[in-house]
């Protein structure tokens, strides 16, 4: 079978469903994996798969996306790449922060399979969520699969010790076509969350500084920015005093020289248990109870500048009851076999249907999320600039800057003015 895996970021994800592509196609499956957002659309009506793998259905754009191509005969398959959530946390959440975790829309009726990591979030999809049981497959942490490949390895150069800081802020941003949740720009929700995002990164930056300052003939200090969070504040901010990854890099490949590793509140702390990374947890963000109790955590300068004098190198530092929790309530087993269950499940699946597909030469272009129309045109009027979408390449007019719904597909497309006048999609 033709199966394109349709991967959302190139970081993390990226490198998930490159193992993956390569365990089915041990099956004899011809894969390809093709960027979700810049090559969707063009992978389908181009490459003419039978099967796609797509991330989780949690946005208007998504959930048309899979429509479209059932619609077109061919299988769906959902990935879903990050673990969801603990039922105790889940249990605590109103009804529409659950259809938010779960996916706003009805996305059952187009999607044949759905794999996601651990059986608790399986369940709290099976009795909350759209998907029943025998559509949903639990295949373990997909994150930290790479950590336990035979080629990767930690590089034990002998170097000046080095401070990660993985930032976690992305909601400072309003980048509304990345919040994994879909959460509406103007909810509360979203206004309680920024404000915590925002004062969060603040205290970051001040602090990076200050060690810098303070302990810089110590330590280097590096900045790996989060998926989907704009780079632009630390860069301007930091950049002359620490090294920033480019966004593109993968956390495996970043983790593998580092010391030490500060985060917010991230699943980052258990890729860097893995690799006898210490890793402390520096004004959290996260809601999860458990995932916020992985690493010792502070919300002060002072709290993390002490953790940091006493810290021991190449000893993880994790909480191993908070550990063995995570796996059996959230992320399922930290094996290194993730990919491999999915890859059986996959072929399992696709044994057990008959694909026939008609899929067009091009995507069809049909004005659906025309509701801007004051801002917004379908042609030229005086004083717009050119806009043109990332996902389905169409051009449309509106004032330069700011952000406006693609009327042909709805992703939501950001312009920077100022440093390409003809308009920069970021
Ligand atoms: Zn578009």
């Amino acid at each position: 079978m033709r199966i394109a895996i349709l991967t959302l970021t190139g970081q993390r994800d990226k490198c998930i469903d490159n193992i993956l592509a390569d365990k089915l196609r041990k099956y004899g499956h011809e894969v390809t994996v093709r960027s979700y957002i810049y090559a969707g659309m063009e992978t389908v009506c181009y490459e003419k798969p039978d099967v796609i793998i797509h991330p989780m259905v949690g946005g208007q754009y998504k959930y048309d996306f899979v429509k479209q191509c059932k619609e077109w005969g061919i299988e769906v398959i959902v990935r879903r790449g990050e673990a969801g959530m603990c039922r105790e946390q889940f249990d605590a959440l109103d009804d529409n922060r659950r259809s938010l975790t779960l996916g706003n829309w009805d996305y059952s009726p187009y999607v044949d399979l759905e794999l996601v990591w651990g059986l608790g979030f399986a369940n709290i999809i099976h009795k909350h969520g759209h998907m029943q049981g025998k559509n949903l497959r639990s295949c373990g942490a997909f994150a930290f699969d790479p950590y336990f490949l035979p080629e990767y390895k930690k590089d034990d150069t002998d170097r000046k010790k080095t401070i990660l800081f993985a930032t976690g802020f992305s909601t400072c941003d309003c980048r509304s076509n990345y919040c994994e949740l879909g959460i509406a720009e103007d909810s509360d929700y979203h206004e309680e969350i920024y404000a915590i995002h925002r004062a969060a990164r603040d205290t970051w930056i001040s602090s990076i500084k200050k060690l810098v300052l303070e302990h810089g003939d110590q330590w280097d200090f590096e900045l790996k920015v989060r998926p989907g969070e704009m780079p632009d504040e630390y860069i301007k901010e930091l950049g002359s005093i620490v090294k920033i990854h480019p966004q593109m890099i993968s956390s495996s490949e970043v983790l593998k020289h580092v010391d030490v590793l500060v985060h917010s509140g991230s699943t980052l702390a258990i890729e860097a248990h893995l690799l006898n990374i210490p890793s402390f947890d520096f004004c959290n963000v996260n809601p999860d109870p458990l995932l916020s109790m992985v690493s010792p955590l502070t919300y002060t300068h002072e709290g993390l500048e002490f953790f940091l004098k006493k810290v021991e190198t190449g000893l993880s530092n994790i909480n191993y009851t908070v550990f063995h929790k995570l796996q059996d309530y959230l992320y399922g087993s930290i094996d290194g076999k993730a990919c491999e269950r999915a890859a059986d499940y996959i072929d399992n699946h696709l044994q057990m249907n008959d694909i026939k597909t008609n899929i067009p030469n091009t995507w069809p272009k049909v004005v659906r999320y025309h509701d801007d129309p004051e801002n917004v045109h379908l042609e030229k009027q005086e004083g717009d600039s050119r806009w043109a979408c990332i996902c389905c390449r169409t051009v449309y007019w509106a004032t330069a800057g700011g952000v406006t719904r693609c009327p042909y597909c709805g992703m939501q497309i950001h312009m920077t003015v100022g440093d390409r006048p003809q308009g920069v999609l970021k």
